[in-house]
């Protein structure tokens, strides 16, 4: 569309929550869905230059929480086809760089629009039965993050376009915001398929075109993400899914030398590696590749004896064990006084054995499976070192003859430098360290240095002088920062989300700060009279 006039992207608001209680219409519907997903076996071809494409082998999606059941086939590429997804994303650059914003913008918010509605059901019911999240932590997910990071990155980045220089009368200095000179690799996690839905896009929303490996376990619904973004109008080639080995298609994308950025979520040892990878290839680049990771996380609440004490049990039950503790926010180390753990023991305790573990598609269950028999085996063997250790005060079951099911466990250790404290688990496991309560400052220090994480972090107290001096000692500690609030849960525009250390290079996805990245803006000045003389005025003689 060609026009006069500054069109302003509308001012978004975050996509309202459905509660899918007993008697709400969207619980009949997204159950309908479900039942067919269940059935379809779907095909998840990838998705090349406009070109659904079979590779030279397939392989199969089961659901985490019924091993038998395939959900679905999918493409297993090989070399060629990695190739060619580079390719079609050269190919479509041009045209796509020659798109105006207002028009990129259009097509996320119409994605937006599409993914509230008609597509909802189906991209909720796939990361359920894909991912094994329950019915509101795939709501809170798939639906209304996807649709929040779609709706305010088209918002910021329009915003972020009206950021110009100044002037002095004799000339006209515009910033331009352009797309890089190359392809953008977007490589999203299992665990949120907001963030399948983001990283790609945020990059193709300001010009760039995308080579996109999502995680193999989500790719039911990134086949369907893919679909619903071709329905709204994105253009052939500008996002082009491949599938396979990761290994094998990072290291061969890595090394093309109009690679021009990573946009990766995952863990920090995969990230670590492509960095290496870029690192050895840096003298074959065109241009300096952007890296944005986000990566692990070892989050923590930390208790002050001033804290509520219900909160903080609710906190622990809710930040470290919704989605089966599997969000790289999940509180996985909470440091508790002495004088208040027997009443947060007990709670907490109480509230753990309430759990219902099972299938998802039993609305009933709080928890699902976790992911896949890697991650089981892995949790396991830290249950094993929990009992070998520390004191397992509540769960430390863990059974996977019909799904990766793993009880939500709450462990103890005196131990301040256990591995329990300090590495990421990425299950439903919490460990409390009991601290005397003299020893505060001392356990804020403590927390800082245990672990190379610097994600997310909550502190509980009442004692308002407390909440900010612990922000202040712990201000490296965590990229989200909660005050009397579980350390999950951030919302796209309200908390951007992010961390440093070994938690990534914290670009706060979805914010004006992430979209930044994805631009290599020029500046142009236009003079309106030129000078017409080489001198000045003060060569002139006396
Ligand atoms: P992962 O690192 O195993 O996989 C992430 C992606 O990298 C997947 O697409 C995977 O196929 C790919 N991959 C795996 N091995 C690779 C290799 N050798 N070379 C290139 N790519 C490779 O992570 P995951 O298990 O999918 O997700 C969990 C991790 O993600 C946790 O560490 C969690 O903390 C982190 N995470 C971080 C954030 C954040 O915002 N900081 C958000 C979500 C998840």
């Amino acid at each position: 569309m060609t026009a006069d006039g500054h069109f302003r992207v509308p001012p978004p608001v975050n996509e309202p929550i459905r509660a899918y209680a007993p008697g709400d219409p969207h619980r009949k519907s997204l159950k309908a869905r479900l039942a067919e997903l269940t059935d379809a076996r779907t095909d998840v071809p990838m998705q090349i230059g406009g070109e659904r494409r079979w590779g030279a082998s397939k392989g199969e999606i089961r659901s985490p929480h019924r091993k038998e059941l395939a959900i679905a086939q999918y493409a297993a590429g090989a070399s060629k086809d990695f190739d060619d997804a580079v390719e079609a994303a050269l190919k479509a650059r041009r045209m796509w760089a020659a798109t105006s914003y207002q028009e990129r913008a259009a097509v996320l918010l119409r994605a937006a629009a599409l993914l509230a509605g008609p597509w909802r059901d189906t991209i909720n019911a796939a990361t359920m039965l894909g991912q094994s999240k329950t019915v509101h932590q795939a709501e809170i997910d798939a639906a209304c993050e996807t649709v929040d990071f779609w709706r305010y990155n088209a918002y910021f980045g329009d915003q972020l376009l009206t950021q110009q220089p100044f002037n002095d009368g004799t000339a006209w200095n515009r910033l331009e915001y352009r797309p890089l000179e190359g392809f953008v690799f977007a490589v999203s996690p299992f665990n949120f398929t907001s963030i399948a839905g983001n990283l790609p896009t945020a990059a193709a929303l300001m010009g760039n075109t995308v080579v996109f490996k999502p995680a193999t376990q989500t790719l039911l619904v990134c086949h369907f993400l893919m679909e619903l973004l071709i329905e709204a109008g994105l253009p052939p080639g500008v996002i082009n899914m491949v599938s396979g080995s990761a290994a094998k298609i990072s290291e061969q994308v890595i090394a093309h030398e109009r690679l021009v950025g990573i946009h990766f979520t995952g863990s920090t040892e995969v990230f670590q590696g492509m960095w290496r990878e870029v690192g050895q290839n840096v003298e074959r680049y065109r241009t300096y590749p952007r890296l944005v990771g986000e990566t692990g996380g070892k989050d923590f609440i930390v208790a002050h004896h001033t804290a509520d004490v219900e909160a903080l049990a609710v906190a622990i039950g809710r930040g470290g064990f919704e989605y089966q503790g599997q969000k790289c926010s999940a509180a996985s180390r909470v440091y508790v006084p002495a004088s208040l753990w027997p009443d947060i023991e007990e709670r907490t305790v109480a509230m753990l054995r309430d759990i219902r573990v099972g299938d998802v598609t039993d609305f009933r269950n709080f928890m699902g499976a976790v992911i896949d028999a890697r991650s089981f085996e892995k949790i396991s063997g830290y249950l094993d070192h929990a009992r070998q250790t520390a004191t397992v005060i509540q769960g430390g079951g863990a059974a996977s003859e019909t799904g990766y099911f793993v009880e939500p466990t709450l462990v103890r250790t005196t131990d301040p430098a256990s591995r329990l404290l300090r590495e990421e688990i990425f299950g439903p496991v919490v460990t409390v360290y009991v601290y005397p309560d003299a020893e505060w400052d001392a356990t804020l220090d403590l927390i800082d240095r245990t672990s190379p994480y610097a994600l997310t972090g909550a502190v509980f107290a009442r004692e308002r002088g407390v909440l900010g001096a612990a922000a202040a000692r712990l201000r490296q500690a965590a990229g989200n920062f909660y005050l009397n609030d579980k350390p999950t849960g951030a919302m796209v525009a309200q908390q951007p989300f992010g961390g440093g250390r070994a938690s990534g290079t914290n670009d706060k996805a979805g914010s004006p700060l992430n979209l930044i990245r994805w631009v290599s803006p020029r500046t142009i000045k236009e003079t309106f009279a030129p000078a017409h003389d080489f001198r000045y005025p003060f060569m002139d003689a006396e």
